[in-house]
C-alpha cells in the first residue's frame, strides 16, 4: 500500500481550514494503521502558516503549490495540480474536506484519474476485501456514509482503481496535533503546466461575510431549537440562552421551514454536523436525519414535552415539559448564576 495524501485546504490568510486539521486526525490514525506514510497537499499563495500547523498534525511530506495566481480557488488550475501530483506519487488514499471546494474539485480530480470517489463519509477503516469473485485485497478502504435519507449507512470499497479517494464531513473526526515531533520535508510543486486560460475568472473585490455555519460547527455549546418553539419570537429566545452560555444557535429542518431560522443553522444530515461539549435540543423530536449531525455531542440535554420522543432516548438528561417555560427557566437561572 503507498501513502496517504490529505487535501489541506486554506483560508484567504493563508491558514489552514479546521477541516484539514480534522481529515489529518483521521488521515494519521489510518496510516499508523496501514503502515504508510500520512502526506499533505496545500494550495494558495503565502501559505507558511500553513504548513506550520499542518506539521504539527504529523504530515510527513507537505506538497505546495503556492503562488499568486492560486490566491483565490479555481477549479481547473487546483485540479490540474492535484492531478499531475496524484500521477507521479500514486497515493493509495486521497482524502478531501466535504466543503463546498472539496466536493466541486475531487470528483474533477477522480475523473481525471478514473478512480472512484466515496463522497460525505462519516467514517472510514482500513481492513482487507474479497470481491464476489473471491480476488482478495489487502488493506484497502471502508468507507461509509448515510443513504436512504440516512436511514442505512453503506460501506463503500474501491480496490481495483487507485487512489481510493473520499470527501469527509467535517465535525465528525475532532483535531488533535500528534503527540511528538514528526520529521517533515516541503515539497515545492512545479506550477509552470498551468497557463492563463486555466484562469476563467478574475477577482475584482471579495466581501468576507460571517460564516455562522462555521461558528456552530466549532461552538462547544449549542441551543438547537426545532419545530416544537412553536414561534419565531419563542425561538429568538435561544439566542438568549445561547449567549448567556457563549453558544451558537442551530435549528432543525422543521424550524427553518416553519420561518423560525435561517438555513444556514441547519444541523442534520444535509446540514452542519457538530460535535460540542454542551448541546440543548429545544423542542426537537430526534428524527434520524437531525441526530446524525449531533449524536457524538459530548453532553445532550433535550427538552420535549412528548415523553416518547426519540430525542430524550439519545439524551444525557431528558426534560419532559414546555420548551418555553423550561427555557424561560433556564435563562432566569444563568442571569443569576454566571
Ligand atoms: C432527505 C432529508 C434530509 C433531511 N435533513 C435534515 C437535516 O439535515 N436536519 C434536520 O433537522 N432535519 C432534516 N430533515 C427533516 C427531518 O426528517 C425532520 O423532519 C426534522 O428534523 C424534524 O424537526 P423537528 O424535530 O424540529 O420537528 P418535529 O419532528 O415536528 O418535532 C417537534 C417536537 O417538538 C415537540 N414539542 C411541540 N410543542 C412543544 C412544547 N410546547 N414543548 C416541548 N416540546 C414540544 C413535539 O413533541 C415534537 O417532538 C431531512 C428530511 C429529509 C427527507
Amino acid at each position: 500500500m503507498n501513502n496517504i495524501i490529505v487535501f489541506c485546504q486554506t483560508n484567504e490568510k493563508g491558514e489552514s481550514c479546521q477541516i484539514g486539521l480534522e481529515l489529518l486526525t483521521e488521515g494519521r490514525r489510518l496510516a499508523a494503521e496501514a503502515g504508510v506514510k500520512l502526506e499533505a497537499v496545500v494550495i494558495g499563495h503565502g501559505m507558511y502558516q500553513a504548513t506550520e500547523t499542518i506539521k504539527k498534525y504529523g504530515a510527513q511530506t507537505i506538497y505546495c503549490a503556492d503562488e499568486e495566481r492560486l490566491k483565490e480557488y479555481e477549479t481547473v488550475p487546483y485540479a490540474k495540480i492535484l492531478t499531475a501530483l496524484f500521477e507521479q506519487e500514486k497515493p493509495s488514499i486521497v482524502l478531501f474536506g466535504a466543503t463546498d471546494m472539496g466536493r466541486d474539485l475531487a470528483p474533477r480530480v477522480a475523473c481525471a484519474l478514473g478512480c472512484g470517489l466515496t463522497a460525505d463519509c462519516t467514517s472510514l477503516e482500513i481492513a482487507d476485501y474479497t470481491d464476489k469473485n473471491g480476488t482478495r485485497y489487502e488493506k484497502v478502504l471502508h468507507q461509509t456514509r448515510p443513504a436512504f435519507l440516512g436511514n442505512l449507512l453503506t460501506t463503500i470499497v474501491s480496490p481495483s482503481r487507485m487512489p481510493q479517494m473520499a470527501t469527509l464531513r467535517g465535525g465528525l473526526f475532532g483535531c488533535q496535533p500528534a503527540e511528538g515531533a514528526t520529521d517533515c520535508k516541503l515539497v515545492t510543486l512545479d506550477t509552470s503546466m498551468l497557463n492563463d486560460n486555466d484562469f476563467s475568472t478574475t477577482l475584482h473585490e471579495s466581501i468576507i461575510l460571517e460564516n455562522k455555519a462555521a461558528n456552530i460547527a466549532t461552538a462547544k455549546v449549542i441551543v438547537a431549537g426545532g419545530y416544537g418553539m412553536g414561534s419565531k419570537e419563542n425561538f429568538d429566545q435561544l439566542y438568549k440562552l445561547a449567549s448567556q452560555l457563549g453558544g451558537e444557535v442551530g435549528a432543525t429542518r422543521a424550524a427553518i421551514d416553519a420561518g423560525y431560522a435561517n438555513h444556514d443553522g441547519m444541523i442534520g444530515q444535509t446540514g452542519i454536523t457538530v460535535r460540542p461539549k454542551l448541546y440543548f435540543a429545544c423542542g426537537i423530536s430526534g428524527q434520524v436525519q437531525h441526530t446524525a449531525g449531533m449524536d457524538k455531542s459530548d453532553v445532550i440535554v433535550s427538552i420535549n414535552n412528548d415523553p416518547e420522543a426519540p430525542i430524550h432516548k439519545l439524551a444525557d438528561y431528558a426534560i419532559v415539559g414546555d420548551v418555553n417555560k423550561t427555557v424561560a427557566k433556564l435563562i432566569e437561572y444563568f442571569s443569576q448564576n454566571k
